[in-house]
């Protein structure tokens, strides 16, 4: 049987990114990833399932080698963020008000996988195994047995990042708190008729927000929230069909599109009740699923695996035993908080804009407006938003 210091099981974003930053610490990591991505050529269509990746993210994914790979290939930047209810309360946040160059970038989720996955492939201390499964594990006092669909190895800790039906939470015992969204979310790949945009916007209704992300060139990714039976009426629609509702539906500041590829996902709010359990760890949407209306999820995620790092890099710099449970605490402790009030703070938007009640309605468009003339409190809340 091999022994490894860290397995890792799920090669998704999250879990690529932590199998890099703790085989930088020195240590021996094995993923597990049930599916290989499909490898990038420039003449492929933009995928449905895009990212809006903040600064912090992007200075993980440089300190990881993985930036410079994806701008080779493709990604937007934004400068703006446009948000309103009602046209006389817009608010734009602008990269000027926290002195960047930009808010982030619109990446493909599969990009970032990809070009994590091409640093994976050239680390000496990392083993990817691919197309593989877990079917089960057992913690013993000092490290993890995990018995996968064609072979058993041991190390001394595991790591789950395998996405928000986490099959290793699940075996753990570790519940969850959490709900349905009454919304669902459709994604739409469109051409537009703008050229290259650099602003990201996103309009509240009563019945769901509608927004806009750019992409390279004339592209954008629009993002459709509504009632579960209204997107799956939307979903039945031709292309061409779909395009007469986004005209009648989406603010006319999208200009004309051209829908290219659509794709419905359901939101649901997840939180464990345990980021850690003995010598196991949860780590992005195995630990927590949020509402994506401020595109904040694997921000969330990258920010849990430069937690997990720090902690494992602390404890090896001071000597002290950084597999054992007492120290895995350490990451609960720098992650619930910052996590919890990234959720609640999503899910009191999501509440106080899908109220159709009049008085509701005034407040939250008075209190757009009030941001708009604050600017300490805007740079601020724009500050933690972008992660900097
Ligand atoms: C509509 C929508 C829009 C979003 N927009 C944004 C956004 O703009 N910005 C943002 O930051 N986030 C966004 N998110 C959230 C973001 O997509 C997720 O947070 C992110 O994909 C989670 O990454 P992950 O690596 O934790 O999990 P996943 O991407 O789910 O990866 C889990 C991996 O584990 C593998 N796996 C699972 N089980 C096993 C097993 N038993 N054995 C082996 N492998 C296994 C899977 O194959 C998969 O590759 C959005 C989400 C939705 C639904």
């Amino acid at each position: 049987m091999k022994h490894f210091d860290c397995a890792i099981v799920g090669g998704g974003m999250v879990g690529a990114a932590s199998a890099l930053s703790l085989a930088e610490l020195g240590l021996t990591v094995v993923v597990i990833e049930k599916f290989e991505p499909k490898p990038f050529d420039s003449s492929q269509p933009f995928d449905l399932r895009v990212s809006a990746i903040s600064l912090a993210s992007q200075h993980l994914l440089e300190q990881l080698n993985a930036w410079q790979q994806i701008t080779e290939w493709r990604l937007c930047p934004y400068k703006r963020l446009g948000v309103w209810e009602h046209e006389n309360a817009y608010t734009e946040f602008s990269c000027q008000e926290i002195e960047q160059p930009y808010l982030g970038h619109i990446v493909e989720n599969r990009l970032i996988q990809l070009s994590l996955w091409q640093q994976l492939a050239a680390h000496k201390n990392i083993t990817l195994l691919c197309p593989e499964s877990l079917t089960t594990f057992e913690q013993s006092e000092d490290e993890v047995t995990l018995t996968l669909s064609s072979q058993t190895l041991a190390a001394k800790i595991l790591v789950a990042a395998d996405g928000a039906q986490s099959q290793v939470r699940q075996l753990s015992g570790i519940g969850v708190t959490g709900w349905d969204y009454g919304q669902d979310a459709m994604l739409i790949n469109v051409e537009t008729e703008h050229v290259q945009q650099d602003i990201t916007w996103q309009q509240f209704f009563p019945t769901g927000p509608v927004a806009m992300l750019p992409m390279r060139g004339n592209h954008a990714s629009l993002v459709w929230y509504h009632q579960k039976a209204t997107l799956s009426r939307l979903a039945n629609l031709s292309n061409q069909q779909l395009q007469e509702e986004i005209k009648q539906h989406f603010p006319a500041r999208l200009g004309n599109v051209r829908v290219i590829d659509k794709g419905k996902f359901s939101l649901t709010r997840r939180h464990a009740n345990q980021y850690q359990h003995g010598r196991v760890i949860l780590l992005g949407d195995a630990a927590h699923t949020i509402n994506p209306l401020a595109g904040q999820g694997v921000n969330l995620g990258f920010k849990d695996v430069k937690a997990l790092q720090t902690v494992v890099a602390k404890a090896i710099g001071e000597n002290h035993c950084w597999h054992c449970p007492q120290t895995l605490a350490n990451y609960e402790k720098l992650r619930r908080n910052d996590n919890l009030i990234m959720m609640t703070t999503m899910d009191m938007f999501y509440a106080a804009f899908s109220n159709s009640n009049p008085v509701l309605k005034s407040l939250r468009n008075i209190g757009l407006a009030t941001v708009n003339k604050m600017p300490i409190l805007k740079s601020k809340a724009l500050a933690y938003a972008c992660g900097v």
